[in-house]
């Protein structure tokens, strides 16, 4: 089954009114394949996603980088998904490898943060991916597989969850993953979904690499039979997004 190629650009915590502002009209003024063919979704942080989703060409979409774990409230500092719904952003970024390791989030917690965004409407990129100790120790699959676990355990319907595989030693290293290593895990994942939700949803949900993807490696990751596209970082930010976008081709 056919699964439309997705690029997710994560600008992280970058950015000022004028850059963004920049980074939009580049967007806006590129030429890229049509909606039927890629499906493109760029990430300012939470400050921002007014001013570019008011900004920004229709065919492309916003999302959040991250959302509360359940109903706002007294929660000091946080964004809940009623928040972004209200707003109408329609994608949020859940369990980035930055938010698991350095703001300690659990798969569990990650897990518990997609089910209830999904339950509010939301779509959902959910990143998972091995630390590089974790690679050298040989649990990549163990790994990424516990990540996924926690997912499944809470949501039935993946129809909106793109899941994101962004090993952390690839992550704004200049690092990236070969394409045979991309596509070894990209088919573990999708093996992992076979046997443990469903063939339909296995055949169906997108998984993208995230990971120091560029300009000059997205043509050949792209080309590779599990890899639906990608979440970028740095790159997203440069104009080489455009190119990166153009690999759905
Ligand atoms: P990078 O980041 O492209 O800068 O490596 C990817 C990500 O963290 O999503």
């Amino acid at each position: 089954m056919a699964r439309k190629f997705f690029v997710g650009g994560n600008w992280k915590c970058n950015g000022t009114t004028e850059e963004v502002k920049k980074i939009v009209s580049t967007l806006n003024e590129a030429q890229v394949p049509s909606q039927d063919v890629v499906e493109v979704v760029v990430s300012p942080p939470f400050v921002f996603l007014p001013l570019v989703k008011s900004l920004l060409r229709h065919d492309f979409h916003v999302a959040a980088q991250n959302c509360w774990v359940k109903k706002g409230g007294a929660y000091t500092g946080e964004v809940s998904a009623e928040m972004l719904v209200n707003l109408g952003i329609p994608w949020v970024i859940l369990g980035h490898s930055e938010r698991r390791l350095i703001l300690n989030e659990s798969n569990e917690f990650v897990g518990d943060k997609v089910a209830y965004a999904l339950e509010k409407g939301l779509k959902v990129i959910a990143c998972v991916g091995e630390t590089l100790e974790q690679r050298e120790s040989g649990s990549t699959v163990d790994v990424v597989a516990a990540q996924t676990k926690a997912i499944a355990e809470r949501v039935s319907n993946w129809a909106h969850v793109v899941l994101a595989y962004e090993p952390v030693w690839a992550i704004g290293t200049g690092k990236v993953a070969s394409p045979a290593q991309a596509q070894e895990v990209h088919f573990e994942l999708r093996k992992w979904l076979h046997a443990n939700t469903s063939p339909e949803v296995a055949a169906t949900t997108r998984i993208i690499y995230g990971g120091s993807v560029n300009g000059a490696n997205c043509k050949e990751l792209a080309s590779q039979p599990d890899v639906d596209g990608f979440l970028v970082g740095g790159a997203s930010l440069k104009l080489e997004f455009i190119d990166i976008i153009k690999s759905a081709e």
